[in-house]
């Protein structure tokens, strides 16, 4: 069931709550991503991208602006039609199992105006757990109250969202994908605008979600030293230019092909 989400802007393309899973086993099966491709109206985003996305791994989505890291993502989740394709997990539409993917969008879809808490951020992730009707349940503020404390954000929690930085910002909603407790963890350009503090709280729990057994998949564009964190790469730029471990896919072949010959091959990054 599709439900509108908070706080999403209204022209945003993502309209749903993605919350938790009753059962907390890890995850043992792969996204499966086969012949994928995105048209929009005047062009062609993505063009038959083949990729696997292995649970256990920290999973980074690189490539130049414009890419088509955002729309891969988004296409995985069914917030944009492909044209060609699947993306399939225990061998079914992933876009139909909603209920296992916490997502958090890129901050510029996100209305940081909307008047809501930390709190509120954090416990609408467990509104699918709940249901609408029903008032939270003591487990549902424990996990949210766990979360944010995971994050260093508990202490923030009857604040207005709009009136933390942007690391903190960041944090609630790593926090709120948290207390979801899904089995699929997308992120879209988590490390934008954010301090080191929150750069490590973010790298930390990643790989504890990874150890987990989780799918954890990160869009990303900044080829610093960050890279270093991710075990697997996709490689993009408007096709898929190389996936695999980190090691594998950062050739200077392939960052050149990626980034048109915009970037240096960095030797210690691999
Ligand atoms: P990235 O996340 O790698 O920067 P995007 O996936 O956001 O790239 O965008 C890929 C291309 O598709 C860009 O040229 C962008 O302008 C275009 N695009 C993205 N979203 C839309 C949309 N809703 N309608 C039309 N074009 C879009
Ligand atoms: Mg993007």
């Amino acid at each position: 069931m599709r439900t509108v989400n908070f706080p999403l802007k209204p022209d945003s393309s993502f309209d749903s709550v993605y919350s938790m899973q009753d059962n907390l086993t890890p995850s043992t099966a792969s996204i499966n991503i086969a012949h994928v491709g995105v048209q929009y109206r005047t062009q062609e985003a993505l063009r038959d991208v083949n990729c696997v996305v292995k649970p256990g791994r920290l999973t980074g989505i690189f490539g130049p602006n414009g890419a088509g890291k955002s729309t891969l993502m988004k296409a995985m989740l069914g917030l944009v039609p492909v044209s060609s394709g699947t993306v399939l997990y225990q061998e079914k539409a992933l876009m139909q199992q909603l209920e296992k993917i916490a997502y958090v969008p890129q901050r510029n879809q996100i209305d940081w105006t909307y008047p809501a808490t930390v709190w509120d951020v954090v416990m609408m992730g467990r509104v699918k757990k709940t249901g609408w009707l029903r008032s939270f349940s003591a487990v549902s503020r424990q996990e949210s109250k766990n979360a944010l404390k995971r994050v260093g954000m508990w202490e923030y929690c009857d604040r207005p969202i709009g009136q933390l930085s942007g690391g903190q910002q960041q944090r609630v909603f790593l926090a709120r994908a948290l207390a979801q407790q899904a089995d699929i963890f997308c992120f879209d350009e988590p490390l934008v605008g954010i301090d080191q503090k929150t750069q490590s709280i973010i790298f930390e729990v990643f790989h504890e979600l990874a150890t987990a057994g989780k799918i954890v998949l990160v869009v990303n564009h900044d080829l610093g030293e960050s890279i270093t964190h991710f075990d697997d790469l996709i490689l993009l730029n408007r096709e898929l230019i190389a996936t695999g471990s980190r090691q594998q896919v950062l050739t200077q072949q392939n960052l050149y092909r990626a980034y048109s010959g915009q970037v240096m091959y960095f030797d210690d990054a691999a």
